[in-house]
């Protein structure tokens, strides 16, 4: 490594063979700098103040120089010490320039690389379904009804037109809330096995006429299998005014059904029986998959149940006749609808618990 060394002479060959070696080893050591770390070291070395390179070229040539030859020195030395502040400077430049390349290099970013995915949610297809439903009756003017899925039995059941043994009340169909022995019946707990409670919470709330539809989960105790699951969802409906006949339910539903599926659909009414309509009715509707002349989803048959409706019973109006039910006044239809049942036949899904199961890749083919 370079250092100052004492002049032997002062004279002009001796300090141009000084001056050579010095910026000679000043040229070397600048080619090695390579970082702003390294810049400073070499600075200072070379600059400081205090012991750098050119303060011990004026110690020693300088103020060792003779009386007579100090002028000549000194403009040697003013001379050497802009060319090293030069080569310095330049140093620097380079070494910050060359910082900023390898920066540059390490956070290049590569345009062409395939962009990140982010996919977005998207409604489930049994939501899906039963916001189809809900807006078909929206656009009839229906209002939209909600109650709460805990339950108590007089809504769910007595209020229904339920006789106290019916099986439906049986725990093989419905989950009541455990402790609830010391309360009267129809005060007792259970998770709703229907949106039906809804139609009387309604009307107690709203005088007819009504139009009003009613989404929701529903509970049962049922083991799960390719058509049953405990938990599903339902589409209720409900008209109340003077002169609603079967006719007019008759002429909703078939609309509604068409609104929904296409209007090739067609509906087909058959008598069954509910505790709180009379008369009741199943509807079926057009196979989906073979349109009518029979296949295996249907049976054969080229209809799909898909409905239970009937006009409203006037043992339920009793309940609410207060409310300006009176059954000799006020008449009204009613139907409710499995939401994951009218989901399977739409989309052709062989297994409900595929609605459940939470599997993306199932549920993406609805996105
Ligand atoms: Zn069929």
């Amino acid at each position: 490594m370079y250092t100052v060394r004492k002049l032997e002479a002062f004279s002009a060959t001796a300090l141009d063979s000084a001056v050579r070696e010095l910026l000679a080893a000043l040229e070397a050591e600048a080619q090695q700098v390579s970082s702003e770390a390294a810049w400073k070291d070499f600075r200072d070395r070379w600059m400081a103040r205090k012991n750098g390179i050119l303060t011990q070229v004026n110690e020693l040539w300088l103020k060792a120089a003779p009386g007579p030859q100090k002028r000549e020195v000194g403009q040697r030395v003013n001379q050497l010490k802009s060319k090293v502040e030069q080569i310095v400077e330049a140093a620097q430049a380079r070494a910050s320039g060359s910082g900023t390349a390898a920066r540059l290099q390490q956070e290049r970013v590569d345009v062409t690389l395939p962009g990140i995915r982010r996919p977005l949610g998207a409604e489930h297809p049994v939501i899906k379904t039963m916001h189809e439903i809900v807006q078909v009756f929206r656009n009839l003017g229906y209002s939209i009804g909600e109650g709460p899925e805990i339950e108590s039995d007089y809504y769910n059941f007595e209020s229904l037109n339920f006789p106290p043994n019916h099986p439906a009340r049986d725990t093989q169909d419905t989950v009541f809330i455990a402790g609830q022995d010391s309360k009267p019946q129809r005060d007792r707990l259970l998770l709703r096995t229907h949106t039906s409670p809804v139609q009387v919470r309604y009307m107690e709330q709203n005088p007819p006429p009504i139009r009003v539809v009613i989404p929701g989960k529903v509970h049962r105790s049922d083991t799960p299998d390719a058509t049953h699951y405990p938990i599903f969802h339902q589409v209720e409906g409900l008209a109340v005014d003077t002169n609603i006949t079967f006719g007019d339910l008759k002429g909703t539903l078939d609309h509604a059904m068409k609104a929904l599926f296409g209007s090739a659909m067609k509906t087909r009414f058959f008598p069954s029986f509910f505790p709180f309509t009379e008369p009741s009715a199943d509807v079926a509707v057009t196979c989906f998959v073979c349109g009518g002349p029979g296949c295996r989803v249907c049976k054969m048959s080229g209809w799909i149940e898909l409905l239970g409706c009937g006009m409203v019973d006037p043992n339920v109006f009793e309940f609410v006749k207060d409310k300006g039910y009176d059954p000799k006044k006020v008449s009204g239809f009613a139907f409710g609808m499995g939401v994951e049942r009218v989901a399977m036949a739409k989309y052709g899904i062989g297994d409900i618990q595929l609605l459940f199961s939470g599997d993306v890749r199932f549920l993406e083919q609805f996105a």
